[in-house]
């Protein structure tokens, strides 16, 4: 097998998902993103393992996503998170997914999908408290509850909202939406309708904010082992559960002032040991991490050297290094460096490290499942 691969970590999102289920309260319901591939880990895998350590439903961004699943025979509830197209409506019920409704046209299409297909279709009405993304103003909730209530076809299965803030030290807008967001549920029951459950809480307000936690929590980063932000103080110990590993394929002694890789980026400082490793942006590693990132050989880290390829990258081990073939290599994992630190260099955020890991690393599955 290549010698590039994604180590997934079950054991430690167990350890995670423990974690949410501290903060939250074993009374609460989780609902685990898998979206994006498990923000790259494997939907499938991920969610068995999920799914067996207590959560209860799961939440994907498109219908593709939720079919994955429906073929690997997960049963569960799967929350639509992203608009989908009008001819996706069908599609969407077909799959037992459990879409977002913002208004009266979608009410009406997902109906009509819902009866053709003979089956109620569950629905969570999403509600934009603040996030200016999806969702219906505030204001409207409850007529469109109760547009809901009113179609046979149709169940209001949760009322939600998502919160864009959260991370922030200030916690000014977060409060401010947890206040309208709540409002909006007295105003859909005092409507004379069941709001079914409420949840607006992702990892940052699992971590921050414990009277917003409401029927259920929705954490995606925080399974996966990452703050959503640096902002936050450390509290909790989260395992990151991808670990992306390589192995040296090439060595070579060179003298001061040899050039490494495309654009002479780097020259040597003295006489050294430069390894190259099957690795490149291909594979997810971004080429910003040029001359940036350092990798993990045993104990010791090694920066890498001049420009990240598309499929190898060069690393300098210093004059006296005794790193041989076929030596492991981490790129970034639970014992570091992690996808934090390689966000952090390039200006982006673990999310997008791990989601970014290509379809051409295979991932390896270790601990539960
Ligand atoms: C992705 C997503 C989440 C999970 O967010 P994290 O920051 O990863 O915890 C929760 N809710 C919605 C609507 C999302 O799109």
């Amino acid at each position: 097998m290549r010698a590039t691969r994604a180590l997934i970590h079950l054991e430690n999102l167990v350890h995670n998902l423990g974690i949410v289920t501290e903060l939250s309260g074993p009374e609460r319901s989780i609902c685990l993103a898998v979206k994006a591939d498990a923000y790259g880990h494997g939907a499938v895998a991920v969610a068995r393992t999920a799914l067996e350590a207590g959560v209860s439903r799961l939440a994907v961004a498109t219908i593709e996503e939720a079919r994955e699943l429906r073929d690997a025979g997960i049963t569960a509830p799967i929350l639509l998170l992203s608009p989908i197209r009008e001819e996706e409506a069908d599609e969407a019920v077909a799959a037992s997914t459990e879409p977002m409704v913002t208004d009266e046209h979608w009410i009406r299409l997902f109906a009509e999908a819902a009866n053709r297909n003979g089956t109620v279709l569950p629905v969570h009405l999403k509600v934009d408290t603040g996030m200016g993304r999806i969702g219906c103003p505030p204001e409207r909730a409850a007529d469109l509850a109760v547009a809901v209530r009113n179609e046979p076809a149709l169940l209001l299965a949760g009322t939600a909202t998502h919160f864009p803030a959260a991370d922030m030290e200030d916690t000014d807008f977060t409060e401010q939406q947890i206040d309208r967001f709540s409002r909006v549920v007295e105003s859909i029951r005092g409507a004379g309708a069941d709001p079914g459950l409420i949840h607006a809480g992702n990892s940052a307000a699992i971590l921050r904010y414990h009277d917003a936690l409401f029927d259920m929590v929705r954490p995606g980063i925080m399974a996966y082992g990452y703050y959503p932000s640096g902002d936050f103080p450390r509290e909790y110990t989260l395992l990151p559960v991808m670990e992306l590993e390589t192995r040296v394929l090439f060595l070579k002694e060179v003298p001061a002032g040899t050039p490494i890789s495309y654009g002479l980026t780097y020259r040597t400082s003295e006489r050294t040991t430069i390894a190259t490793l099957p690795v490149g942006y291909g594979d997810g590693y971004f080429r910003l991490l040029s001359n940036k990132a350092e990798v993990r050989i045993g104990e010791r880290r090694y920066p890498v050297a001049g420009r990240i390829c598309m499929d190898q990258t060069m690393i300098d081990l210093g004059p006296q290094s005794s790193v041989s073939i076929d030596d492991p290599v981490v790129l970034f994992g639970p014992g570091g460096p992690d996808a934090e630190d390689l966000s952090e260099s390039v200006g982006t955020i673990p999310y997008e490290i791990t989601c970014s890991v290509s379809k051409r690393v295979p991932r390896i599955y270790l601990g539960p499942e």
